[in-house]
């Protein structure tokens, strides 16, 4: 009786966590400052700007479904930003690919979704990365797994949604061994993950599996077979069209070429003999990402980002 009656608190208890969790940050959203911004990028189509990777919604005739959901911390408001547009029930939340201001909402939002889509290497990942983490914190992993740990391996997936078709497409190592786009062409819209930063130049994850021959290959892909009206939500940076893809592409292509035209100059030699004003819209930054770091993924040398010792 001593261990039904314990059981009985314990779920009444439990039963009213989630209500109490919920209080708790309505009273701190109130006061704390709105940062996530919703841009309609196309019909049933919107990009949330916030903390981290960009994520996109898709608003179908029953559901929603999510891409990406940058951080465990912003997921309350994250969740305001997607109840501004629509009532209906988030029923897929698909990753682009593993990283933590992608993959970090998972965790919360697994409770709400019907399931966590994503590339085989993500779940793979997320698991390894978790193996640090205290059990009770653990969690959020993809349930439905595309591709395979070859990360060459091209794979694909369709979701068939009221209507609404979306397709997931991994195409090769690239930003990392995981990394997927994803596509509605009725829209026409891309969501392409961290394939394609636009305002900072691109990372890409070297010891996460990614490539930037493979990156390259990949813009040049996509560059030659989206429609000219495609909407495109890049990882990060203002949603944009083909014409900044095109650039995206000349770009990793001019890097590529003067990377082959110089093969005795390391890194610092090769940033300072190429012509960075010629490429405006991609910013180093000192922290992360810088002309020497790219130079060096791109020679097969780096780690693609400045690190800290
Ligand atoms: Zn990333």
């Amino acid at each position: 009786m001593r261990i039904l009656t314990a059981l009985g608190f314990a779920v009444a208890l439990a039963s009213t966590l989630p209500l109490a969790a919920h209080a708790k940050h309505q009273a701190k959203d109130s006061t704390a400052p709105k940062i996530h911004r919703v841009e309609k990028v196309a019909e049933n189509v919107y990009c949330i700007f916030g903390q981290g990777g960009n994520i996109g919604l898709i608003v179908t005739a029953n559901h929603a479904i999510l891409i990406d959901d940058q951080f465990e911390r912003l997921v309350p408001g994250l969740v305001e930003a997607v109840r501004s547009v629509t009532p209906k029930p988030i029923k897929y939340l698909i990753n682009t690919h593993g990283h933590g201001d992608h993959v970090g909402g998972n965790v919360v939002l697994e409770k709400q979704v019907m399931a966590i889509v994503a590339h085989a290497n993500v779940r793979k990942a997320m698991i390894k990365e978790q193996t640090k983490l205290d059990p009770a914190k653990r969690g959020g992993l993809p349930e439905l797994a595309l591709g395979s740990e070859d990360a060459k391996e091209r794979a694909r997936l369709d979701i068939h949604l009221d209507g609404t078709d979306l397709h997931l497409l991994h195409l090769g190592p690239g930003h990392t061994d995981g990394d997927i786009i994803v596509g509605l062409p009725a829209a026409p819209v891309l969501h392409m993950g961290d394939l394609f930063f636009l305002g900072m130049l691109p990372y890409i994850d070297a010891e996460g599996g990614g490539s930037f021959d493979g990156l390259a290959a990949q813009i040049a892909s996509v560059a030659s077979w989206i429609p000219d009206a495609t909407r495109i939500i890049p990882g990060h940076g203002p949603v944009c069209g083909k014409p900044e893809l095109l650039r995206y592409r000349d770009l990793l292509l001019a890097v590529q070429a003067h990377v082959k035209a110089n093969p005795a100059k390391d890194a610092a030699a090769m940033a300072a003999s190429f012509d960075t004003a010629a490429w405006p819209e991609w910013k180093p930054r000192p922290d992360f990402v810088t002309w020497e770091t790219l130079f060096s993924v791109a020679s097969g040398k780096g780690p693609g980002r400045i690190t800290r010792p």
